[in-house]
């Protein structure tokens, strides 16, 4: 009898302790040799090889692992580098691919864009610039590496030309289908070699099959696959999706390749539910993705099990492949490294390493019965169980907030109208008030205290004198600059997560737990694991103090309960909207606090909030209205004379600028420098009618501006937004910038704003 085969779709690049992040940024930094640097590039690459080999995942993927990013990586395997980067032809040099994704002096990198939902972020490639051709067959060479190195059978990962046409840039929408054909020949020349080289399995990523796509673009599928099927006919092609449901079930499955790759955990049961009503090709392979690639729970493996055992009442157990949702690049390298963690959460979490265990769990009880498995089982049930009957996840004061939420008002006592005048009596603004989003320069000294005082080297006290000291400083030049609305400058946070996880009940942070989000720049998201309620006041004292010391009103400064959901690994035992409503709540006792504490600007930030929209449009609203519910929770208990800010980074709103107007924030202020013009639109007065401050400089960039600039940049606001509602601030917090730049740029943006006044 043929075996169930166990299979992984990508293993995380950055290793147990981040090895891989290390090598990099050295080598960037000129601190390692070329030949060193891929010598212990190379070391990680088969060590992760190893490890999956020694796990027992039968398809091991080859040509996932990346020095930044993988679509990076496929545009220039064909020799797609833009003009403006000194490129040769043939085989493209490190040097080069580093400086596409990072830039040089004379030259901006590629941009960078999430990857689908997810918080990886990926290189755009830029077509039309030079015509593809195949430089390198980069799947091949890892094919053989691991073949000679470890003698594994690898499965080559290759990102598909329908997806990677998509998520490209320079082209226009209506050649989609002939950019597409561009690449077809290079594609199936690529499977042509593997197959010569006896490759036996491929997998092509097609992740936008798992979008909202059109039939068209399901035909074009149809015409592409033809073709690479014909180039390379005795190779098993998986077309692989993930991160949702596939809309276009019945053609899906139709397309001219040996197996599909459906994610049974993102896919709200839609793709379960599609098999059972549809059936599956007797021809086909199917590779069921049901052990969760995004996120760190501990499997209940007798509920993935009985996933399985629905699935061959239609598709024969020797046609199925048991394995992850969807790459493990989402999720963390290991639990194992974890000695700090509280020991029933650590049973019940499970990284890659522990993920691929139960991947090759649940293809033995596949294919010897579930009996084969129960001591396994068991285990898992156990340890979830352990955790489930624990006090953090039995909070029955929180629960019973959770089912009595009525009694909480989500709307504010009175209309935004009502509100703005009497704010404008208590607040007596100027026009166009000057302000700053929350953080000033979290400088190497300041982060150089925070160690010391986790070290135990400085005590809690010496620490407070010193975050009090720098927030002093910072109210003088405040004062100085003539900015009309403070902030304290956040000087006592890491990061704007992190700081209320560490406070709030319901949360743990690991050691290792980290994922790559763009590059080297790796996160490592809190987790969520119990009930979350406040505990005491997180940011009262810093903001009282900073008032005491100034007559102009100072913003209170929170983050709000999306962000902290988004930027989190969030508990999946209930629903995500109960987490946010937990949150909203917390965030709410906070609000409250502050108001009764005297302060009297409360600015609770969303920057993650349009990153949450899922994948398909038809389940936008559904989020937004959790989105929009829990913000207006967090805030609307508030007076009417107690103004809420709210502050979003990115910049394109116009698709959800309905929720934004929903959230009743008195303020908002929002990213928009880099792409002013397009972007006011969407703040006219018949779509947005409260205040509003849209950055006027780009504070990712050292520069200070010129006041031309920031004045071009509010004219052309106002001639759409009303004066009265304009507010004159960045685009971001400035954490990430020095003392000096900050200070010049802000007086030039106080000038710009007294300029403005002028004409009025
Ligand atoms: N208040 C935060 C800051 O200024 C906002 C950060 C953000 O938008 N990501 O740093
Ligand atoms: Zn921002």
């Amino acid at each position: 009898m043929k075996k169930v085969k166990s299979s992984n779709l990508g293993y995380p690049r950055i290793g147990e302790k981040r090895e891989w992040k290390r090598a990099l940024e050295q080598f960037w930094a000129g601190k390692l040799e070329k030949e060193d640097f891929l010598k212990q590039i190379e070391e990680i690459r088969i060590h992760h090889l190893q490890k999956q080999k020694n796990q027992g995942i039968d398809l091991i993927p080859v040509g996932d692992f990346s020095l930044y990013d993988h679509v990076l990586d496929t545009a220039v395997m064909f020799g797609l580098v833009p003009k403006r980067f000194e490129y040769g032809g043939g085989k493209v040099s490190l040097e080069t691919y580093f400086e596409i994704a990072r830039g040089t002096k004379g030259a901006v990198a590629s941009e960078m864009t999430k990857w689908f939902n997810t918080n990886y972020h990926y290189i755009v490639p830029e077509l039309g610039e030079v015509v593809p051709t195949l430089v390198e067959n980069r799947p091949l060479e890892f094919y053989k590496e691991a073949k000679q190195k470890l003698n594994i059978e690898g499965k080559p990962v290759i990102l598909g030309p329908v997806t990677f046409v998509k998520l490209s840039k320079g082209y226009n929408e209506n050649d989609f289908k002939s950019v597409v054909n561009q690449f077809v020949p290079l594609y199936a020349k690529i499977l042509h070699d593997l197959q010569k080289e006896g490759v036996e399995w491929v997998q092509i990523d097609e992740p936008i099959l798992s979008t909202s796509i059109s039939k068209e673009e399901v035909a074009l599928f149809n015409d592409v696959y033809q073709t690479l099927r014909e180039a390379a006919p005795n190779i098993k092609l998986i077309l692989q999706t993930y991160f949702e449901s596939i809309d276009n079930y019945q053609d899906v499955i139709s397309l001219p390749v040996d197996g599909i790759g459906l994610d049974f955990v993102h896919d709200n049961g839609q793709n379960l539910a599609s098999i059972k009503k549809y059936g599956f090709p007797k021809d086909k392979i199917l590779a069921a993705g049901v052990i969760d690639g995004r996120n760190i729970w501990r499997a209940n493996l007798n509920d993935k099990h009985s996933i399985l055992t629905q699935i061959t009442e239609f598709v024969s157990k020797e046609q199925v492949i048991v394995q992850p949702s969807s790459s493990l690049l989402h999720t963390p390298v290991t639990v194992k490294n974890e000695e700090t963690l509280d020991e029933v959460l650590k049973g019940a979490l499970s990284f890659a390493d522990e993920k691929l265990r139960e991947i090759v769990i649940l293809a033995k009880g596949l294919q010897d019965g579930k009996t084969s498995i129960q001591a396994e089982i068991d285990e898992s049930t156990k340890a979830i169980q352990a955790l489930n009957e624990s006090s953090v996840r039995n909070n029955k004061q929180v629960q019973q907030a959770i089912q009595n939420l009525h009694i909480y008002s989500v709307n504010r006592e009175a209309d935004y109208k009502v509100r703005q005048s009497i704010q404008e009596e208590f607040f007596k603004l100027p026009l166009l008030p000057t302000t700053t989003i929350g953080s000033f320069p979290q400088t190497q000294e300041v982060r150089g205290q925070r160690l010391k005082w986790r070290k135990g080297e400085i005590t809690t006290t010496q620490y407070e004198e010193y975050i009090y000291a720098e927030i002093k400083k910072w109210i003088d030049i405040q004062e100085e600059l003539g900015l009309d609305v403070f902030v304290h400058g956040e000087f006592e946070r890491t990061d704007m997560v992190e700081y209320f996880g560490e406070k709030l009940a319901g949360f743990q942070f690991t050691k290792f737990g980290w994922v790559q989000s763009y590059g080297s720049r790796c996160v490592k998201p809190p987790l969520i694991y119990g009930d979350v309620s406040f505990q005491e006041p997180m940011t009262v004292k810093e903001s009282v103090y900073a008032q005491s010391l100034t007559t102009k009103p100072v913003k209170g400064m929170l983050t709000g309960p999306i962000t902290i959901l988004n930027w989190s690994f969030v508990r999946d035992d209930i629903s995500r909207y109960d987490v946010a409503n937990q949150i909203a709540l917390a965030i709410r006792t906070e609000v409250e606090e502050l108001e009764k504490n005297g302060i009297r600007m409360i600015q609770v930030d969303e920057p993650a909030i349009r990153e949450g929209l899922p994948l398909k449009r038809e389940n936008w609203e559904s989020y937004l209205n959790v989105a929009v519910n829990a913000f207006k929770l967090a805030t609307a208990s508030v007076q009417n004379d107690t103004q809420i800010h709210t502050h979003m980074c990115y910049s394109n709103f116009e698709d959800i600028i309905d929720a934004i107007n929903a959230l009743d924030a008195d303020v908002i202020s929002i990213e928009t420098s880099r792409s002013h013009g397009e972007l006011i639109y969407a703040f006219e007065e018949n779509t947005y009618d409260k205040g509003i401050g849209l950055g006027v400089y780009d504070i990712h960039s050292p520069r200070v501006p010129k006041v031309k600039e920031l004045a071009r940049n509010i004219d052309r606001a106002l001639q759409i937004i009303n004066p009265k509602l304009f507010w004159i601030n960045p685009d971001c917090g400035l954490k990430t910038r020095g003392i000096a730049e900050t200070v010049g740029a802000l007086k030039v943006m106080v000038e710009a704003a007294e300029h403005a006044r002028e004409k009025f």
